[in-house]
């Protein structure tokens, strides 16, 4: 009989968490704070200037394998505006599908079977499918609440002479840290000491509230030469279902990843990639109203969370918060987030899929919400989520 490859066979291939909480959402006719899929539609400009695209009849075709021109020069320039980075268009960047492929990319271009791949716990979900798929042995280093800091003494003895690459992601999804000065600077010594390529991913780079700010770890001494950069389109712009993601960093790692991603995706969406390239060059005015648009809705979420007696520490970056259900339910953060959906109407993510088996404790009394959605659909969580406290 056929059957599937054994490489996709362990439980951690099955469904994602993410497709699971969206499929109970429909369900139940729940308010949906589980997946990071903003509410708010992509800016009317940027959709004016997709139709212009479209219609220009030049960009209907396959676009250049590393990214279009115009696209890859947005980002050597948007590095340049926001970090002082100095990014090489043509041999710098790779344009993928989403920061999902960015990552994928990078770890098959950068990483060989049985290279040890550091990654900080809780982890986005697709880090270690691909570590694995790579044939790469993945090393824990756990977040440890309710503050969300890694023990340096555990990061530490994570390194070894195996160690090839460490995946960052700051700010961070789902704990909304946005890791320090001092405490990048620890990791990049020890990436320097080990000699190890850290893939950093920034998503939500633009997401982080005052006073945190945040420092790519490509700008610290000794770091850029090291460190492949990866971000997207979806958070910045609304525009998750356009998939426009990149990998900027040196030239000579960024070969890796474009080698990889030649024979993963060949090249994106055009359109997409050409009205981007127009976003990323909007004024500060754009990314300040950004910030200051999440900085509300994260008190909102707050406040209300608050009021459900949920308790939760206010997140440095990103649109997602943990939430301590601790005082108010006893089970598992799969059954509580079950009972969320099933009995209040709200979804949310169980982070039990977000750790190795060892660690998991640590993640067993949170759930994570997202706050990138309508004030209709939080005030309507709010409504629901009062429910708990009786
Ligand atoms: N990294 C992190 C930390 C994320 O939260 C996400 C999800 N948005 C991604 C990568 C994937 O991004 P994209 O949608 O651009 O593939
Ligand atoms: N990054 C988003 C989140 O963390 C979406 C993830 C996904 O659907 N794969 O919710």
């Amino acid at each position: 009989m056929p059957t599937i490859a054994s490489r996709v066979k362990p439980a951690l291939f099955s469904t994602s968490i993410f497709t699971e909480m969206n499929t109970l959402a429909q369900q139940y006719n729940a308010v949906n704070l589980g997946q990071g899929k903003p509410d708010a539609d992509t800016p009317s400009d940027i959709i004016q200037r997709l139709i212009q695209v479209s219609q220009a009849g030049r960009y209907n075709q396959y676009a250049p394998a590393p990214g279009t021109p115009a696209l890859r020069q947005a980002v050597s320039d948007h590095a340049a505006r926001f970090y002082n980075l100095d990014i090489d268009p043509l041999r710098g960047v790779v344009v993928t599908s989403g920061a999902t492929e960015g990552i994928c990319a990078s770890i098959m271009g950068l990483v060989d079977p049985g290279d040890e791949v550091i990654i900080i716990e809780p982890f986005y979900d697709a880090y270690l499918p691909n570590i694995l798929m790579a044939q790469a042995i993945p090393v824990y280093v756990p977040l440890h609440p309710p503050t969300w800091t890694f023990d340096p003494a555990e990061l530490r003895a994570a390194f070894s002479q195996k160690t090839r690459v460490l995946i960052l992601n700051s700010p961070h999804n789902p704990t909304g840290r946005v890791f320090t000065h001092e405490e990048l600077t620890l990791i990049a010594q020890l990436c320097i000491e080990y000699d190890v390529t850290v893939i950093a991913d920034e998503v939500y780079e633009h997401l982080v509230y005052a006073p945190s700010q945040h420092v790519p770890i490509a700008t610290l001494p000794g770091m850029f030469e090291r460190t492949v950069t990866i971000s997207s389109s979806g958070k910045l712009f609304n525009t998750t279902g356009w998939k426009i993601g990149w990998v900027s960093g040196p030239p000579d790692l960024i070969d890796g990843t474009y080698r990889a991603h030649q024979f993963i995706t060949f090249a994106v969406h055009h359109l997409s990639q050409e009205t981007i390239a127009y976003a990323l060059h909007l004024p500060d005015t754009y990314y300040t109203s950004f910030q200051a648009g999440y900085a509300e809705k994260r008190n909102l979420i707050l406040s209300l969370l608050a009021e459900s007696g949920l308790k939760a520490l206010a997140p440095q970056g990103t649109y997602f918060v943990l939430a301590d259900f601790s005082d108010i339910f006893t089970g598992t953060s799969r059954e509580f987030a079950h009972y969320l959906v099933k009995e209040i109407g709200v979804a949310s993510i169980p982070p039990d899929s977000l750790y190795s088996e060892p660690h998991a404790h640590l993640g067993q009394n949170y759930v994570r919400f997202s706050f990138c959605k309508s004030d209709e659909s939080l005030l309507q969580a709010k409504e629901r989520l009062a429910k708990l406290k009786k």
